[in-house]
């Protein structure tokens, strides 16, 4: 089933900010089978408003709007759908007891304009925002026809989505086809290398199923999508052509078999063999621990980490021996072992991760031009370096260099 998005707000418009609230809706519609046909983004004006929903209705049976549903002056999307749906607004108990939680959660006092915001029209069912104080619109329009209205908050959106909105509108619009999805995460192969590769198996696909390519800095989503209106046939084709592509790709260039990433699964695979890891970072300056940190129960299996920016902490604390930065420089292999190993001493980790490089934008010396990295990975049994170079920004170099420390630390453990 086709629906269309309307993402209101000036802001939009002016790129001062992104419309992730679309993206966000399609990515939690499309697994009910709901297919975005088109977003307009719009001005926060009842003419554009008027204009955008004939539009949208014309060619679809569900339109989503997101944004403008706030008390302020600027936001009239309410005012506007009740304009074009009939009714009028009036202020809904529920709505307001919702409002005056809120806002006394955070703190704050509820006043004459925030109080607009328990104004509804009467043409609509309400959805009880649990997250935020605007609230959630669903008309039910002639010939079928919906119209879901969403704050412009991401996080609302978001949230409320998942919580209720997107199982909804799914019994609403129920789709006649099982969908059925399975990722492969790939690394160390290019998008053309691995499409060369695959381009037979492709081609033996059956209509009904479908390769996604979903390129990230350092690896390569490889999504399996089926439709189908048998769920145990498709099940059983998913599973088969799935085998085959698994077997098709060398075994080295697999990092996962479910949608995940490196930090994800270099924990998964740790916490299954009781293996510990340490990071000492220079030019990541800690991103490479932050992404482990970041993901919860993390503590198991990350010792720790140092960020040894200076030489003296590379010496002092890692026992990087100062000859080996006179004769190299900070950014070389002799350095990046001693810091992997180092740390490996230092905490008590199985594996650590030794990372030196030039972000940039300054700071090329000769052979060595900004993006040049030296990553060395250790374990009890062997230390391997690796230089590499990446290209753009110093954020690209140092979000490029952290992705290949996780991916060479995941080398040492066995999928
Ligand atoms: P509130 O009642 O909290 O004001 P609202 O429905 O009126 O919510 P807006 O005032 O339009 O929403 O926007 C609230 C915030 O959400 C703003 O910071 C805006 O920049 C942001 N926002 C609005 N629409 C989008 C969108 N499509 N994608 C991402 N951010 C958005």
């Amino acid at each position: 089933m086709l629906y269309s998005i309307i993402a209101i707000g000036d802001e939009l418009l002016a790129g001062r900010v992104v419309d992730t609230n679309s993206g966000a809706i399609a990515r939690l519609l499309e697994p009910h089978g709901l297919e975005l046909r088109e977003v307009q983004v719009i001005a926060d004006t009842p003419t554009a408003l008027q204009e955008a929903m004939m539009r949208a209705l014309q060619q679809v049976d569900l339109v989503i709007t997101t944004g403008g549903l706030g008390p302020t002056r600027d936001d009239s999307t309410k005012q506007t759908l009740c304009g074009i749906f009939g009714g009028e607004l009036r202020e809904d108990a529920a709505v307001l007891a919702n409002v005056e939680r809120i806002m006394l959660a955070r703190g704050l006092r509820l006043n004459a304009l925030t109080r607009t915001q328990a104004q509804v029209p009467t043409s609509a069912r309400v959805i009880n925002n649990e997250v935020g104080t605007a609230p959630i619109l669903w008309f039910d329009l002639p010939q079928g026809k919906v119209v879901v209205s969403l704050p412009g908050v991401p996080f609302e959106t978001e949230q409320m989505m998942q919580r209720c909105v997107a199982a909804e509108i799914a019994a609403r619009f129920p789709s006649p086809d099982s969908l059925q999805r399975l990722t492969l995460m790939t690394c160390g192969m290019s998008e053309s290398d691995l499409a060369e590769l695959l381009a037979p198996w492709e081609t033996s696909l059956p209509p009904h199923l479908h390769l996604a390519y979903l390129p990230q800095p350092g690896v390569l989503r490889l999504r399996l999508d089926g439709r189908h209106p048998d769920a145990a046939f498709l099940e059983g084709e998913m599973q088969h052509y799935y085998k085959e592509l698994i077997d098709i790709i060398p075994e080295w260039h697999i990092m996962a078999t479910a949608d995940s990433t490196p930090a994800e699964e270099l924990l998964r695979r740790c916490r299954r063999d009781g293996l510990t890891i340490a990071t000492a970072e220079s030019c990541t300056g800690g991103t490479v621990a932050s992404r482990l940190t970041s993901i919860a129960g993390a503590s198991a299996n990350f010792r720790g980490g140092v960020v040894a920016y200076s030489n003296d902490v590379k010496i002092n604390l890692l026992g990087v021996k100062s000859a080996a930065i006179e004769a190299h420089g900070a950014v070389s292999e002799a350095v990046v072992r001693q810091m992997a190993e180092g740390v490996r001493r230092l905490t008590g980790a199985d594996l650590g991760v030794g990372i030196s490089g030039i972000a940039g934008p300054g700071g090329a010396v000769e052979g060595k031009p900004v993006g040049t990295v030296w990553i060395a990975a250790a374990s009890p049994a062997a230390t391997r370096a690796t230089c590499y170079h990446f290209p753009g920004s110093r954020d690209r170099v140092i979000d490029r260099a952290a992705t290949m420390a996780l991916l060479e630390l995941l080398t040492f453990v066995p999928r």
